[in-house]
């Protein structure tokens, strides 16, 4: 397998390229084509399966194919804490090396009044976490979801460890129904379960 064989585009090729990878891990196989049409996904894979990439390439995919009129978020990453918020951040910046898209990362720990001002401008792509999310979205104004294309819940049960089911469900309220839902979680419980049911369509389950 070569990443020759998802026809990406030239941007994304690049920068893979230039991150010396070679093929895609298996995670990234089975999720990118079904990202790229469009499906709401739901998946069990790992931190260190490649999942990060297996998200962010068809996310930009999309933003290069359907380039924005007016700044407006596009799309959410949902993570559980700081660290893994500024893992995503790096690959997504990485990967979007060559690609006209502003990434901004929210999470806890960073000046709260220089976030606001960066959320105002309207960033493409937002990777936050839930509380430092959910803190923006009800103390300022500075945050836009009514034009989400995408949201991705990555750790979603480490997530919802933290007790932010309701924050997550207030978050999603907040964004189109039709957007494209990308989920993933180590485990697959009852509560992860419910929250796939409420807030995805036809979601495809991948088990890498
Ligand atoms: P993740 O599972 O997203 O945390 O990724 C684990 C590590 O694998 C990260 O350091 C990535 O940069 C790296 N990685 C992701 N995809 C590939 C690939 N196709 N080839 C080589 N390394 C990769």
């Amino acid at each position: 397998d070569a990443f020759t064989q998802l026809k990406l585009s030239r941007p994304i090729m690049r920068s893979v390229a230039g991150l010396g990878w070679t093929k895609p891990t298996p995670v990234q196989v089975r999720t990118i084509p079904l990202a790229l049409q469009g499906k709401d996904i739901c998946g069990s894979a790992v931190t260190g399966s490649g999942k990060t990439a297996a998200f962010m390439i068809p996310i930009l995919e999309r933003l290069l194919y359907r380039p924005n009129q007016a700044p407006q978020t596009r799309v959410l990453v949902l993570v559980p804490t700081r660290e893994l918020g500024a893992q995503v951040h790096s690959v997504a910046t990485n990967l979007a090396k060559f690609c006209d898209v502003r990434i901004s990362l929210c999470v806890g720990g960073l000046s709260r009044a220089a976030q606001e001002a960066e959320l105002r401008t309207r960033p493409d792509i937002i990777v936050a976490t839930t509380g430092r999310l959910i803190d923006h979205v009800r103390n300022s104004a500075g945050v836009g979801l009514d034009g989400l294309e995408i949201l991705v819940i990555d750790e979603a049960d480490r997530i919802l460890d933290e007790g932010f089911e309701d924050e997550l469900n207030e978050i999603m309220s907040l964004t189109p129904r039709s957007r494209q839902t990308m989920l993933f979680s180590a485990t697959m419980t009852d509560d992860i379960d419910s929250l796939v049911r409420l807030h995805m369509t036809k979601p495809v389950r991948l088990f890498v």
